[in-house]
């Protein structure tokens, strides 16, 4: 039986990684979360730093939410540490800090999906319920040649009912993971190393030579551009941010002042923008310079950013959502990654 031959093949072969070796389902639920959309050389870092500061769902709750997401900054896609943290409040005051135990019960959840959810309740309670991943749709597809594309309604339906079909429920936690992990390890979006795959005499698509074709995506996604102008402001040792706000990328995290415009535009319009909000005018003692350009790719946005470093002899009018500090208190702030990237670049943390 193929299931048999996958598990044998995984329990010789499988990554000894920290949260294999539980079945605690805050363990598993946070490795999950820090794990979507990062590989496991990025998010293991992120997880042990994590597990050492919040051992358990009563220590995650009881945290700072600004805490929390100066921990995560550089994982991206901050709306999961968001949701990670208003599920562990809601577990620890309303649930004893018990977690569910159950798929239906766990999918109620904030911030957990159906893919999540399938493998806490398979990892931690032996649930024979098949998790659906990237990796678990890469090998499906290929194994059985589906050219339904796996990003379409009709598609998910018909490799949510085949992942449940195939799946070995008699060890529903070491059968999905062993299928995540041929799929990390074997059968790789590029380059699959089929002569490695225990699956390989039943593969369809090795055996029409077609694995390049598998998985079927629809190309749907618009990409948004966005220009956004910078200013690190400099003034009696002072620089200036805000708190971005809900509705927009990067909520709560720590930003420069900027502009946006909706094409490149150039520095006479800057600087009668920055005249109008009185944010700066040219002067002897007063000075503008643009410091760095840079592209910033996010999964449904290319924002094109122009970072200006502004030396002021006196503070701006600003709203009050704008903070004055010492650029060296910037470390303590959770910033978006392309605000790293400049600040580090610049030399200025
Ligand atoms: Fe993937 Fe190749 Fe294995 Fe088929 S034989 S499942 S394409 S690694």
């Amino acid at each position: 039986m193929l299931q048999n031959i996958l598990l044998n093949w995984y329990l010789k072969n499988k990554r000894n990684l920290p949260w294999r070796n539980t079945t605690n389902p805050y363990i598993i639920w946070l490795s999950e979360v820090i794990l979507q959309q990062t590989r496991v050389p990025q998010g293991l870092p992120y997880f042990q730093v994590f597990i050492k500061k919040y051992p358990t769902v009563k220590k995650l709750a009881e945290a700072s939410n600004d805490e929390i997401m100066k921990l995560w900054q550089g994982l991206g896609y901050y709306s999961r540490a968001r949701n990670m943290h208003t599920t562990a409040i809601l577990i620890h005051t309303q649930f004893k800090g018990i977690f569910p135990d159950n798929y239906t019960a766990i999918l109620k959840l904030k911030g957990i999906g159906t893919y999540t959810a399938a493998a806490i309740a398979s990892f931690a309670f032996n649930e024979p319920i098949a998790v659906l991943d990237g990796n678990v749709f890469r090998v499906l597809a290929r194994l059985y040649a589906i050219d339904e594309p796996i990003n379409s309604t009709s598609g998910k339906k018909l490799f949510t009912v085949l992942a449940q079909t195939f799946l070995n429920v008699n060890e529903p936690a070491l059968h999905n993971q062993a299928m995540m992990e041929l799929g990390a390890l074997v059968c790789k979006p590029q380059k699959p190393l089929c002569n490695e795959c225990p699956l390989v005499n039943n593969c369809l698509a090795f055996l029409q030579g077609k694995q390049q074709f598998f998985p079927v995506k629809v190309k749907n996604v618009k990409v948004r551009n966005r220009y956004f102008s910078y200013f690190y402001f400099l003034v009696h040792k002072q620089t200036c941010i805000y708190q971005r706000k809900a509705g927009d990328i990067w909520q709560n995290l720590f930003d420069l002042p900027l502009l946006e415009w909706d094409q490149q535009v150039d520095n006479e319009i800057i600087l009668n923008e920055l005249k109008n909000k009185n944010w700066f005018s040219p002067t002897k003692k007063q000075s503008l310079y643009l410091a760095m350009q840079t592209k910033h790719i996010l999964t449904h946005q290319r924002i094109f950013a122009n970072f200006y470093i502004v030396k002021l002899i006196n503070k701006p009018q600003m709203g009050k959502e704008f903070i004055w500090i010492n650029p060296t208190e910037l470390k303590k702030y959770a910033i978006p990654r392309l605000l790293d990237k400049f600040l580090k670049e610049q030399k200025l943390i």
